[in-house]
């Protein structure tokens, strides 16, 4: 469990990864064949962004699922704001351990949080989830290029947790596991910036006359800066990339 002051960072944010609307309905008009109301889950949803788009754009129910209950709070706030509550079902769960039978989902979404199990593990893990024929959508940090800059190289070996793979790392990863990857694409650099980072930078500026003596806030900041300061530098070694996967059966 992570300490109080990081979720403080994190809290009514637009969003708690990189993202954007766009992306979420580009990969979302690409599944052909879902059924009129398809039943959806969304892991590690964070306060919901792309939850809310999938809701309205799919007319069917969305399953929401994080550890953090703060952000589910959010979540079902904006719901509330939108008129579409009766749409999503937010729970407190993890995604290792998914509270629900094997077969329920036409439609599994992740925007930003497979890596927290592995790109494989998720995907191993999640995909009994799917109903035959479902479709799988998760979006994960990857190398853009097989020579990445030392600034990238030394700065994201630093986080093995995350392991950084290539996109064809991925794929054939996708294919192992006897999934179709139909599509993948790199979301734009305005991803980062737009409703992540720079919200994120403002709250780190109101967080620090709040906090300016605490050493666990001035950490967490110290990292996320640092993480910024690569991305502004490096944008074109890595990214954030959009996988489209299909389960055969
Ligand atoms: N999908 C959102 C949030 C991405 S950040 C977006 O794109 O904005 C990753 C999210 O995963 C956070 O909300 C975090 O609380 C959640 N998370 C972390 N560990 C988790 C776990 N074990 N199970 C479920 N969610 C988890």
């Amino acid at each position: 469990m992570v300490s109080d002051i990081f979720l403080e960072i994190f809290d009514r944010l637009p969003r708690q990864g990189p993202g954007k609307n766009e992306c979420t309905k580009k990969a979302f008009t690409m599944l052909s064949g879902l059924p009129a109301r398809p039943h959806i889950i969304d892991i590690g949803c964070g306060s919901g962004m792309q939850t809310l788009l999938l809701a309205e754009l799919s007319g069917g129910k969305v399953d929401a699922l994080d550890l953090y209950r703060i952000f589910l709070e959010d979540l079902n706030e904006r719901a509330i704001k939108k008129g579409i509550s009766d749409k999503i079902r937010t729970c407190v769960g993890s995604m290792t351990d998914l509270p629900y039978e094997r077969k329920s989902f036409d439609l599994i979404w992740a925007e930003g949080s497979i890596y927290i199990m592995g790109f494989k593990e998720g995907l191993s893990y999640w995909k009994q989830f799917l109903k035959k024929g479902g479709y799988i959508c998760v979006t994960e940090i990857n190398w853009l290029t097989d020579q990445p800059s030392e600034k990238a190289l030394s700065y994201w070996n630093n986080y093995p947790e995350v392991a950084m793979k290539t996109v064809e790392e991925n794929k054939e990863t996708i294919s192992e596991l006897g999934l179709d990857c139909i599509d993948t694409f790199v979301l734009p650099e305005s991803a980062w910036w737009d409703d992540y980072y720079n919200p994120l930078e403002i709250r780190l500026g109101e967080m620090k006359k709040k906090y300016p003596e605490n050493a666990d806030f001035t950490e967490f900041s110290e990292e996320i800066y640092a993480e910024m300061e690569v991305y502004k530098e490096c944008s074109a070694d890595y990214g954030y990339v959009f996988y489209i996967m299909k389960k055969k059966e």
